[in-house]
């Protein structure tokens, strides 16, 4: 075979791709008559596909580029790090500098007595720790039947087998069943689900859903409860203020354990290092994946408090590891990431600059005939579509069809905006300048401009009954 380079043109590329390469989440033989588009290179904010395009990279490739592409110095901490100790494993009594370095860096990071971190290749991995983790401590402490896990309706934890069944998405549960011992309550998804509640009564609701669920399998049964502090992949679903708290209250009274799934909301993803720090949530255990690395090399972890940790760690082995734990490489560049967001002030840019620029603008896209309302935290936001704001209608057509045209154009006007149902998201790189806001905002707009006179064209402005 010839080597398959960027220099081969598109069409080739994307006939390889096609013939050989499975893509997640992905119906294969549709995009095969399509073709993928394919990204070449990167740069800061900035995407360029193989016709050269330059797009805005607004969903920060999965969640995770948070210091933006292409700095030098991940590749050369990567590099220097392979030259000096490519591999080695953590599992027999053997540590290396990397992983002390990075578990150390998130110690001090991590708010509260999380002190102490469990290294995986991905969230989902992490999370999968996480199932082990929780039902372990509680055999250590006595409770062995204490191992049921509620997670929510539309939460998203992974896609592994443990991953997806501690996330509330029913199209993962379909394709491959889920494990035993973990079950679900709803979201807190105001603008969709709330009816007439205010946003505050109806975040106390779903709240109180966990503490319903609880008595309904007896505590003695219960061992935690995890949730993302903002959803994402769900469609950045921003709870009402009163959620967080009182699912607070609820885990305190009830001895349970709080794992915050922070793959998407750490650091710095909603100005501040933790979305449990915006929320004001104490975690017992947080995931992390995405941000830790601003996806340079795949990596996750869990970050454990002090008791959980002394418990599990004082009760003989924890049968459990990845290969990867705590790679050398990964950690090298994990760390290199975090000093560089440090040092570059990164998390203050989100709060007192990128934020407040954005948050006027993306507040002012609800004067589009489409969009219902706009959410933004940090910098993950979202706006919802609808066809009559006052009453927060779904479209007549299938649910996504309108957000999935929408994407399209936003495709077509090299803007990367992903949809969830007919919830437009976005989740652009950390360092984004208000320049650049300024082109998301603008290629935004005629999207949305675009997007409604096709819809109008086609009579698909109609509610649903
Ligand atoms: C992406 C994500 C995961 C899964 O991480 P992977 O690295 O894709 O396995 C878990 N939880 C949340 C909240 C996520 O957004």
């Amino acid at each position: 075979m010839n080597k398959i380079t960027n220099h081969l043109p598109t069409a080739e590329l994307q006939r390889l791709d096609a013939a050989h390469h499975m893509h997640p989440f992905t119906a294969n033989a549709e995009l095969a008559q399509k073709g993928a588009r394919v990204i070449t290179s990167a740069k800061g904010v900035w995407l360029k596909d193989s016709e050269g395009h330059k797009i805005l990279d607004a969903m920060a490739g999965l969640w995770c580029v948070n210091i933006g592409y292409g700095r030098k110095e991940l590749a050369e901490a990567a590099a220097r790090q392979m030259e000096e100790l490519s591999y080695y494993n953590t599992f027999f009594q053997t540590t290396h500098v990397p992983a002390i370095a990075l578990a150390a860096k998130l110690a001090e990071l991590a708010p509260g007595d999380l002190n102490h971190v469990f290294f995986a290749g991905s969230g989902s991995e992490a999370n999968d720790t996480n199932i082990r983790l929780v039902r372990r401590y509680w055999q250590v402490k006595g409770q062995p039947e204490k191992r049921t896990i509620i997670g929510r309706w539309n939460g998203y934890h992974g896609s592994t087998l443990g991953g997806g069944s501690l996330g509330g998405m029913k199209s993962i549960h379909a394709h491959g069943g889920k494990i035993e011992g973990i079950v679900h309550i709803d979201e807190p998804n105001w603008w969709a689900q709330g009816g007439d509640m205010s946003p505050e009564e109806f975040g106390l609701a779903r709240a109180r859903q966990l503490e319903e669920k609880i008595l309904e399998l007896g505590v003695e049964n219960v061992a935690a409860f995890i949730g993302e502090p903002i959803q994402g992949a769900g469609g950045v679903i921003v709870p009402p203020s009163t959620y967080w708290p009182e699912i607070q209250r609820i885990v305190d009274k009830y001895g349970i354990l709080l794992i915050a799934d922070e793959v998407i909301t750490g650091f710095g993803r909603t100005g501040n290092w933790f979305g449990s720090e915006t929320f004001n949530i104490r975690p017992h255990i947080m995931t992390i994946a995405k941000g830790l690395s601003s996806g340079y090399q795949p990596i996750g972890g869990s970050i454990v408090c002090d008791e959980v940790a002394a418990t599990v760690g004082g009760a003989g082995d924890f049968n459990h590891g990845y290969t990867y734990s705590g790679h050398p490489v990964a950690a090298a560049v994990a760390l290199e990431n975090l000093r560089i967001m440090q040092e570059e002030k990164i998390v203050d840019h989100v709060r007192d600059v990128a934020n407040p620029y954005l948050a006027v603008k993306w507040q002012s896209l609800t004067e589009h005939p489409l969009v219902g309302e706009a959410k933004l935290v940090g910098l993950m936001g979202s706006i919802a579509l609808t066809p009559n704001k006052a009453t927060r209608a779904k479209f007549a057509t299938d649910e996504g069809k309108v957000g999935y045209r929408c994407r399209e154009r936003c495709f077509a006007n090299d803007l990367i905006m992903r949809h969830v149902g007919d919830r437009m998201i976005i989740s652009p790189p950390l360092v984004i300048e208000p320049s650049e806001i300024d082109v998301l905002i603008e290629r935004a707009w005629k999207s949305l401009d675009e997007t409604y006179a096709a819809l109008k064209a086609d009579g698909w402005l109609k509610a649903a009954a």
